[in-house]
This record gives structure tokens, sequence and C-alpha cells, in this order.
């Protein structure tokens, strides 16, 4: 396995393969990695095969965080990342800094008629703009911007994403083709703890009872699907049952649950089976997702 820090030579890494008809395979990740990461790395290897090469990227990307979110505080271990990334067979660990990937862009506004400094952004306009686009307003902006980047980079033939992160991958999908990226996008299941929360880096800032409490987001899908097994129901009824069902874990409070296409991303006033839930929710400051096909 190589850690590559450095974008120039990550691209020419990645051109060399390219001539030589190698399979890229590539897992884009913030790090602080747990097994729904290695579940992605895994369906890469599968998708290149031996004989090709699987890249992760391991990148806290500062412009998908808005300066009130926890940049700073985003649990980082490179050592223990790039463990599991060998006992996985990663073969590339990508690990740029800021300064590469973003040059001159940390003094933006001083940086102004700078020609060195970095002002390029990559925009989705459609389905970026309900749940986690109106709750975070800069944060797919930054992830396609980054995405783009790093595809750039590293010129996967196939890339794998989580659908943790649905409207994410949906965003990504789109993209790539409206911007003819020539690189297939995979959308891998979600990874669950066994009592069903879904495995997330940032489930390390919850405490003991806030963990123990924070499976209420896996119960409310649960109590959806089983809601619309047999029949169709109004999306505000359920969702005011719903806001009942998980108020009642003390320590919860509902940003946001959507019922939605789970093509055009677009609410939908009925609920039935094939309409997919999202939801959002705090635990203190620590902001927790998860979604589901109904
Ligand atoms: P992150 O490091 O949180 O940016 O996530 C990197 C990739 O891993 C994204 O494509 C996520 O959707 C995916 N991912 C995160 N958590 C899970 C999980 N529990 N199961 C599967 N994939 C996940």
């Amino acid at each position: 396995m190589r850690i590559v820090p450095k974008v120039a030579a990550m691209q020419k890494l990645a051109r060399r393969w390219k001539r030589a008809g190698v399979k890229i395979g590539f897992v884009p990740t913030m790090g602080y990695l747990h097994a729904g990461h290695l579940s992605l790395v895994r369906e890469a290897r599968q998708r290149v095969g031996k004989k090709g090469v699987v890249v992760v990227s391991i990148y806290v990307n500062p412009t998908q965080f808005a300066p009130t979110e926890d940049l700073a505080q985003y649990p980082r271990d490179l050592k223990r990342d790039l463990k599991m990334c060998h006992a996985v067979g990663v073969d590339i660990v990508f690990t740029p800094s800021d300064t590469e990937m973003y040059p001159g862009r940390q003094n933006r506004k001083s940086e102004i008629g700078n020609r060195k400094s970095f002002s390029t952004y990559v925009v989705e306009e459609n389905l970026g703009r309900g749940m986690e686009g109106a709750a975070r307003p800069v944060h797919f902006c930054g992830v396609t911007t980054v995405v783009a980047k790093l595809f750039n980079l590293v010129l996967p033939d196939v890339s794998v994403f989580g659908q943790k992160d649905f409207q994410q991958a949906a965003i990504i999908k789109r993209m790539v083709s409206d911007l003819n990226f020539p690189v297939q996008i995979i959308v891998a299941p979600t990874h669950r703890e066994p009592d069903g929360l879904a495995m997330s880096s940032r489930n390390k800032y919850l405490d003991v009872e806030q963990r123990a409490q924070a499976v209420i987001l896996f119960h409310a899908l649960q109590a959806a699907k089983n809601a619309v097994v047999k029949k169709s129901l109004s999306a505000a009824k359920l969702k005011e049952d719903l806001r009942r069902f998980i108020t009642a874990a003390p320590l919860a409070r509902l940003d946001y649950i959507e019922f939605f296409d789970p093509e055009t991303l677009l609410p939908v006033a009925q609920v039935k089976r094939g309409a997919h839930m999202a939801l959002a929710v705090y635990f203190g400051k620590t902001r927790l997702i998860d979604n589901a096909q109904l």
C-alpha cells in the first residue's frame, strides 16, 4: 500500500495506470474509517478485480462545512485509518492537504484578484435544494467541487458511495451525467451497528446515553416502513406521528423528516411503499442522518 499526499503525484500515477489499461476503483472519504467505509472498499475491489487498483482518499474537505459546523472537531486518526486500509487490500491512500487541494483559498477575501488563489466551484442546482441542502446551504457545493477535483486526480473507472448519504449520491450521479465524467457511480448499502444505528464517523461524538437513544432514527424508519406496508398515508400525518415517536427519546431533537421520490428527490404528499424517507436528528450538537426506501 502506498500513501500519496501530493496532487501531482496522484494524477501522474493515475495517468500511468490509464495508459496501461489498469482499472481504477475509487472510494472518497473524510477518514476516521469504520466498517461502512470498508464495505465500499470491498465493493470497489470486486468491481475492478485483482488486476485493478483501489484508491481511497482521506480528506476532510473544508468547503463542505459551514463556519458554524464541526470542521475543527471532525475526528481524525490517520494511523488507524491506514491500518484499516492496509487490512482490506487498498492499493493507494490519497491524503492531500488543504494547500494541495485549495491553494490560496484560506485567505479568500484578501486574495481577490490573486491569480493563484482557488476560485472555481461546481454547483448542482436541482437535487441539492431540499433536505441536507436546505439544512446546510454550502454543503453540496463543497461536495461536488471536491469530488470533481478528486475524479480529475484519481481518474477512476468506478467510484463507490454510500446510500447512508442518499442525497449526496444522487447529486454525484447527476454531476457525473451532466458534466460527462467517464466514471461509473455505484451506491452501496448502509452498514449498521448491531442495534440498527447507521455507522458514521460522527457517532464518536455521542456520549453513552445519546448513543443508546440514537437508534431512534433506525426505529423511525422501521415504523414508517411498517405503516405503509398495506396502505398509503398522508405525508403530513405520518411526519407528525414520527415526530412524536422520535421526541419520546428525551435527548433527540428532530431537524427534519422528508418523504420523497427517490429519482427526483421531490417531496410526496402521499407516502406509499417505494417512497423514500430521510431524516436528521440532533443529539446535543451532534447531527445524525439516515434514510431508507419504505
Ligand atoms: P464520509 O467519510 O462520511 O464522507 O463518507 C465517505 C463515504 O462513505 C460516503 O460515500 C458515505 O456515504 C459512505 N458511508 C458513510 N457511512 C456509511 C455507512 N454506514 N455505510 C455505508 N457507507 C457509508
